[in-house]
């Protein structure tokens, strides 16, 4: 028996997970597998429900699980609360209790879904495939000291943005081991022409890639990366960078394939549960609507059979009832094209169910 904690969360969260969770009970019927599920609360709902956004029973239930799913936390009702408490708090706490330091963000275009690309037809048609690798539990989000105060009468706000070497290494390897199962390149982003921390990193990464020389390694500012993101996204593989750049980086390369809502990713650490969720937000915007697509969480699904629970043909047959359904034109708003068949919510997961 697999042991699936689901951490549902806000928004549109508990819709994209119930869809994602019948995929996952078909996965099981068709592949004789027995999955249990453990519901725990995260961010708002927790928040609402105890008082904190990660009460020491989620952390609990996750760390007795298999692996985690989760939908998305936050929403407008909780922005005004104290920074201490808000629902993104549950998100970095849990990521730190699992110490879940390596985000692993697929950031692909379906060819189905060309033209909904923000690129051009000739910069797409070489392809875009790229594995955002970013360091998850460490940089600007964590370290110290921190804080906010009045300077004579001015408000004064800081981050300190600090890697330790062994940090830099061990997501290093996980991005050369990412690259090897995929196109054998691996480019690590920095800010190392202005940044101390990034000089550290960049001596590190380049120590990792020796280790590696079946994996060809190059090395790009930050700035340039995000320009070369949408000039030429092919050039890409697996990019390898900190906590900050990551996060903008990742949404980058997601956004550019015309929709967060078909990008999933996972957080993995070394043994323990992985953690499994999409990319994008709780969009309060459309929660409750039967509006929001499932795929991504589908597809998330998808990443936690084959990395974490070593399933690999029922993740390739979660892959492919994803490509049919496109193929077979269902679409959710966010990715809507002319002569498409709209869908909602449940009606996008009927016609994955259908076609595994
Ligand atoms: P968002 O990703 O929630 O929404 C951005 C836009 O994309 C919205 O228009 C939304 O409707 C649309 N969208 C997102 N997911 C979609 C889906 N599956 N199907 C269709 N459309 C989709 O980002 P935001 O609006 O910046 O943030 C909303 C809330 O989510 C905030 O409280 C924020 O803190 C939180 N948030 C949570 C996570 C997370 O849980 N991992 C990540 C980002 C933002």
């Amino acid at each position: 028996m697999t042991k699936i904690c689901v951490l549902a969360g806000d928004g549109i969260g508990p819709e994209i997970v119930a869809q994602a969770l019948r995929v996952l009970a078909k996965v099981g019927e068709r592949f004789g597998r027995s999955f249990e599920i453990e519901n725990a609360l995260i961010g708002g709902c927790a928040i609402d429900a105890t008082g904190g956004p990660l009460p020491q029973e989620t952390v609990d239930k996750c760390r007795a699980s298999d692996a985690v799913l989760l939908g998305a936390v936050g929403g407008p009702k909780w922005d005004d609360l104290d920074p201490a408490i808000r629902p993104e708090k549950g998100l970095l706490g849990i990521r730190k209790e699992l110490v879940l330091f390596a985000n692993l963000r697929p950031a692909k275009l379906f060819s189905e879904l060309r033209d909904a690309c923000y690129l051009r037809p000739d910069i797409t048609a070489k392809g875009l495939d790229v594995m955002v690798v970013r360091e998850l539990t460490g940089g600007i989000y964590f370290g110290e000291p921190r804080g906010e105060e009045l300077r004579e009468g001015k408000r004064v706000g800081w981050n300190t943005m600090i890697y330790h070497e062994d940090e830099v290494r061990r997501i290093g390897v996980v991005a050369f081991e990412a690259a090897r199962k995929r196109g054998k390149k691996v480019c690590s982003v920095d800010k190392a022409n202005v940044l101390d921390v990034s000089r550290v990193w960049r001596a590190v990464m380049r120590e990792v890639a020796a280790q590696y020389p079946d994996v060809e390694f190059s090395e790009m500012y930050v700035d340039n990366a995000a320009m070369q993101l949408v000039r030429d996204p092919s050039q890409f593989d697996v990019m390898v960078t900190g906590n900050l750049f990551g996060d903008i980086l990742s949404d980058e390369a997601a956004a550019i394939t015309g929709s967060i809502g078909m990008l999933p990713s996972a957080s993995l650490g070394s043994g323990g549960p992985g953690l499994y969720e999409p990319i994008h937000g709780s969009a309060p915007d459309i929660a409750g609507q039967n509006k929001a697509n499932p795929l991504a969480t589908i597809l998330s699904i998808s990443m936690m059979l084959r990395h974490s629970l070593g399933m690999a043909e029922e993740a390739d047959a979660v892959d492919a009832a994803v490509e049919k359904t496109l193929a077979q034109d269902y679409r959710t708003g966010d990715i809507m094209q002319p002569g498409a068949i709209p869908v909602g919510c449940k009606e996008m997961a009927d016609a994955v169910l259908a076609n595994i």
